[in-house]
């Protein structure tokens, strides 16, 4: 909206209300030259000539405040109509009835009219001078000189007074009119300059051509970032990612595919990272992605490995496709710094470190970080192609009953031969398979083995063994795990009482409603719950009565030392005891030796596994292992007849 200056410099009212008010004023003083002229007509009439003299000098003074509305400052045009209508009322109010009078009801209204028009000076002067007029009128009264009576109720008072009470009425509804209107007004200025700041804002934190943050956002969110880390000892990642070959595609495709590119890669990278993380576009093809709120180092290895492997799928760029690949320089506060800018350095000195190790690939700026995390990575993506390489195999590890001595099933493990590094231990690729989510496929996979197996040994006539299979906590955090296990249940034939879901500790600790309600659908179903490493974790009897659990599996660790050490063979002792209290069979695991069994078939327990008998071993060895174990039985069974 245009404003006026005025002379002294300062930013006058804004040129649309004065032409407003210029309006109002107008239509005011259309009104009461009228009603003055009428009242002046009716005074000659009536053979008043004082009256009809002053109300003509009222029309006078109005019809000059009419012609200075036209070119005047306001002010002073109030400021004479204020006078106008102060006086006229005053002479009718002294020379009729006083303050009996019917012109005292537009007193307030005159008022009300200085106040929204005149300045503030105005109104305290006029309000004054009223106040003053009416002690007058009191001391004029009280001393004899002007005595007011008040004429009889007759048609001509109600008349005068209906008009006052209508011009004033008109008058105010004009005035609440401008008030509606000015409040509609400013409203939609408010939202409108709302809609600018945000826009500005926009243009200036973020970057046009990916909606991304840009550099300035980015480091107001870094600096966040870190003190919030550093109050709550808690990992943040900077990572400086670099297109290695944007500028041959920008070169030889044309500006608008490398644009495109950028476009996708920043999308790509977005999906890559949580929501609190951040993916700022810093330059041309540079990147800055911040990891917030990490607990571990591992985790920023699973974030790079989901990049890289992003970045990896071809690009579809206007039909053409295209590979782009990146160098990624990665610094981790506050081991590697803690202010900005020396992040920020170290996280650029190892990128360009990637960028001269060969490009495609990422560098930590702390060497010893590098190892483990390419041997993460490498690791991860060897396992990803194992499974469709034939390198991962499911391993029987018998069961027995330790009060029969029979196999009455198996533990399944699976085992992974790497073409170089030979035989790599679950210990080891399971956390990683873990990390980068194949453990739900390898999960899947293993059970669809198990179960097929198991189904095979009952066919062949080793009667009903129950296979065992460890399930990751993972797999319970997607809704898959019941698919899976009702897919290899009914793949195979398998009847779902010969199947064991071994699950850790841990995942019961997170003891939610969906979790128990899952579990005890799938126990619906026949399938059995165990609780494997059973006392390495808080080992809390609470939720063993919450959840539909049927067997104890005792950590190894308690197991190999109970000959040796009296404090595990108490803890074994109730262990099995407790387990026994809440209807749980309980299940010995490492028992390596006959002394190990001895005891533990003395406490009472149902089930064991370990070296003393056979490690885990490939399907048809443990066919095999089960079938001699039935040959001995059958022959002892023999003898004795
Ligand atoms: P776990 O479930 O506690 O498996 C028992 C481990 O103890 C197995 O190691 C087994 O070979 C070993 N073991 C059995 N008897 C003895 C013994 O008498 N002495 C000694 N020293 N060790 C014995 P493994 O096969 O290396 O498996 C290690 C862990 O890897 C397993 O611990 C399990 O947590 C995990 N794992 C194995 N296969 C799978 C799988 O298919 N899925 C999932 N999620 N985890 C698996
Ligand atoms: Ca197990
Ligand atoms: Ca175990």
């Amino acid at each position: 909206m245009a404003r006026e200056r005025g002379q002294d410099g300062k930013v006058a009212a804004p040129v649309r209300l004065l032409a407003l008010h210029r309006q109002r004023l107008r239509q005011v003083l259309y009104v009461a030259i009228t009603v003055f002229g009428v009242v002046a007509l009716m005074d000659v009439l009536r053979a008043r000539p004082l009256h009809a003299a002053l109300n003509l000098a009222e029309v006078a003074l109005l019809w000059l405040a009419l012609r200075w509305n036209r070119r005047q400052a306001l002010e002073r045009v109030v400021a004479l109509m204020v006078a106008a209508f102060a006086i006229g009322l005053g002479t009718i109010i002294v020379f009729d009835q006083g303050l009996y009078d019917e012109g005292v009801l537009a007193l307030p209204a005159l008022l009300i009219f200085a106040g929204m028009y005149g300045s503030r000076h105005l109104l305290l002067a006029l309000t004054g001078i009223m106040v003053a007029f009416v002690v007058a009128l009191l001391v004029l009264d009280q001393s004899g000189v002007l005595h007011s009576e008040p004429l009889p109720m007759n048609a001509a008072r109600a008349i005068t007074t209906s008009m006052i009470l209508m011009i004033v009425g008109f008058f105010v509804w004009l005035l609440a009119e401008d008030l509606r209107a000015a409040v509609t007004n400013l409203e939609a200025e408010k939202r409108a300059l709302e809609e600018s700041h945000a826009h500005i804002e926009v243009l200036a934190q973020r970057d046009s051509l990916t909606g991304l943050p840009n550099r300035a956002l980015a480091m107001d969110r870094l600096e966040r970032m870190l003190e919030s880390a550093r109050r709550e000892q808690r990992l943040v990642a900077v990572m400086f990612l670099d297109l290695d070959n944007f500028k041959t595609i920008n070169d030889s495709l044309g500006h608008p595919v490398g644009d495109a590119l950028l476009r996708q890669v920043a999308s790509r990278l977005r999906d890559c990272v949580g929501d609190s993380d951040t993916v700022a576009r810093i330059s041309g093809d540079e990147f800055l992605i911040l990891l917030d709120d990490l607990d571990r180092e591992d985790a920023i290895t699973a974030a790079v490995e989901r990049i890289m492997l992003a970045l990896e799928r071809p690009f579809e760029l206007e039909g053409i496709e295209v590979s782009a690949t990146a160098s990624l320089g990665i610094t981790v506060a506050p081991r590697d710094g803690g202010d900005i800018d020396a992040l920020l350095k170290n996280a650029d000195l190892a990128m360009y470190r990637a960028k001269d190790s060969g490009r495609n690939t990422f560098r930590f700026f702390d060497a010893s970080m590098n190892a483990s995390a390419v041997e993460q990575l490498r690791l991860a993506s060897a396992l990803r192609g194992a499974l469709a390489r034939n390198e991962l195999q499911v391993h029987y590890q018998p069961e027995f009953d330790l009060r029969s001595g029979r196999v009455v099933g198996a533990e399944a493990l699976l085992r992974w031969t790497h073409p170089e590094l030979g035989q790599i231990p679950p210990d080891r690729f399971i956390p990683v398979a873990e990390r980068s989510g194949l453990i739900n496929a390898l999960g899947a996979w293993v059970l669809q083995q198990a179960c097929a197996e198991a189904q095979a040994w009952r066919s062949s006539g080793l009667g009903e063994l129950t296979v065992a299979v460890n399930v990751s906590p993972l797999q319970f955090r997607r809704d898959d795990i019941e698919r899976d296990v009702a897919g290899a249940l009914d793949g195979s034939g398998l009847p779902a009482r010969n199947l064991v879901l071994e699950l850790t500790e841990s995942l019961l600790m997170a003891d939610t409603a969906h979790l128990s309600r899952t579990l005890q659908r799938i126990s619906a179903t026949g399938v059995r719950i165990a609780i494997d490493d059973f006392g390495t974790g808080y080992s809390n009897l609470g939720y063993l009565r919450r959840f539909a659990v049927h067997r104890l599996k005792i950590d190894r660790s308690f197991v190999s030392q109970i000959a040796a050490n009296a404090y595990d063979e108490g803890l074994v002792r109730a262990i099995i005891e407790m387990g026994h209290c809440l209807d749980l069979q309980i299940v010995a695991e490492g028992i390596e030796d006959n002394g190990m069994l001895r005891k533990l078939h003395t406490f009472g327990c149902e089930f064991g596994q370990g070296l003393y008998w056979s490690p885990a071993v490939p399907a048809s060895r443990f066919a095999a292992f089960v079938r001699e174990q039935q040959g001995v039985f059958a022959r002892g069974a023999a003898n004795v007849s």
